[in-house]
């Protein structure tokens, strides 16, 4: 099939919900992908966070390769093992005593949305507000648009969910000044992604825990896009010093298998009881089967370390092409979520790139060329990325 006729194929069968570019993949090995005229991209997108391990994982394709052919699905009604093994796997590396299954980000914030209102009604006396973020990004499902706090993702859709109010990110007295006797949590990003690789404060995850313990109202993390390795610790939380009551993951978990995961303490967790929550694929034994091998690879494979390491090169190689280049506004990142604010919006630039075998993205107000790289890459990698960014920008 040549790209003109499946792009016929998607304007008549697909519903209009993506801008795409006019490229069309068709595979792809640890860092690269190739479209259908087997030209090679070096893929600095990774499904948008998605396929941490590279494209293609040996581990990953064999253990959901073994799993199909053993058991696909049950139904949650009964138990499985590597749900269970998976669970733990979670559970004794993070802050958390329980864990949830879903299919999604927007399912796993959707379910921590859910559990934050059943605590409050349940445990503080009714209590039902949660207060999210300006620029934040928490998925596309009522509650979720609802909680995101950019009004270009709410036009068209309202009704909204009632209950929500947002405050300024990386502004602790405004999230202390908008704290009622309503309010049962805070939603959250450690680092706006979608919102344009916004990292706040070295301190600001600290102030708002702080603050949450100070009114006894529960503090939600979202990290579906920063979760398991991106920022080089397993989660986003761990460098603060603090942590969430509730973590939403999704994305990276299962390196391209579709799954989300919403992660409580116990005594935030036994709010929900049997018949309060539930999802027929969540925690699926093929779909856990994946994270196992992913949470396996991270660890064998070192990749946190390398993400650190690689990390901390792509954005050095970033500031020195900033050096002398007005257009280039910022760079920041943290480990391999990596930003380079522009003056003018990215779109011309993220289209050259293409043309040239590079794959990025823009994210923001879509001023801001954003990098989320698979975390196996080397500094090699960054190399080419930056050179074909440099000639893009030499050639604009
Ligand atoms: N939360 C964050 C921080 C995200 O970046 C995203 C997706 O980009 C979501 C939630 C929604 O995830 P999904 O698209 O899997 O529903």
């Amino acid at each position: 099939m040549k790209t003109e006729e499946l792009t016929g194929l998607y304007e008549k069968f697909v519903m209009n919900t993506y801008k795409r570019f006019p490229l069309a993949l068709v595979r792809g090995a640890g860092a690269r992908v190739w479209d259908i005229d087997g030209r090679e991209y070096l893929d600095m997108t990774a499904g948008i966070a998605v396929c941490s391990l590279g494209h293609a994982h040996p581990g990953v394709v064999s253990a959901i390769r073994k799993q199909a052919e053993t058991l696909m699905h049950v139904s949650n009604l009964y138990y499985t093992e590597p749900q269970a093994c998976f669970a733990r796997m979670l559970v004794e590396n993070s802050f958390a005593d329980k864990v949830f299954f879903c299919n999604s980000g927007a399912e796993a914030n959707e379910a921590a949305i859910k559990l934050a209102r059943k605590y409050g009604h349940e445990r503080l006396g009714g209590k039902h507000e949660l207060i999210t973020m300006k620029d934040s990004f928490h998925g596309r499902t009522m509650a979720t648009i609802t909680a995101t706090g950019q009004e270009k993702f709410q036009v068209g859709f309202t009704p909204l969910v009632p209950g929500f109010k947002y405050v300024p990110f990386d502004d602790l007295p405004a999230l202390k000044a908008a704290i009622s006797e309503k309010t049962c949590g805070v939603l959250l990003e450690p680092i706006q992604a979608e919102g344009g690789v916004r990292i706040p404060a070295e301190d600001y995850l600290r102030g708002v825990r702080e603050i949450c313990d100070q009114h006894g109202v529960l503090m939600i993390l979202d990290e579906v896009q920063v979760g398991m390795g991106r920022t080089g610790t397993l989660f986003a939380y761990e460098d603060s010093g603090i942590h969430p009551d509730i973590m939403t993951l999704a994305k990276a978990m299962g390196n391209g298998f579709p799954v989300g995961a919403m992660l409580a303490t116990d005594g935030v967790a036994a709010a929900f009881q049997p018949g309060n929550h539930a999802s027929t694929f969540g925690g699926t034994p093929l779909a856990m089967a994946a994270c196992v091998a992913v949470f396996e690879a991270i660890q064998a494979e070192g990749l946190l370390e390398n993400c650190r390491r690689v990390g901390a090169y792509f954005l050095e190689r970033m500031r020195r092409l900033r050096e002398g280049r007005p257009l280039i506004t910022d760079v920041r990142g943290k480990g391999l979520i990596l930003g380079m604010e522009l003056k003018i919006d990215g779109a011309e630039i993220v289209k050259k790139c293409m043309e040239k075998g590079l794959l990025i993205i823009t994210s923001g107000a879509g001023n801001v060329l954003r990098f989320v790289p698979p975390l196996i890459i080397t500094e090699k990698d960054a190399d080419q990325a930056m050179n074909i960014l440099e000639e893009v920008f030499r050639t604009s």
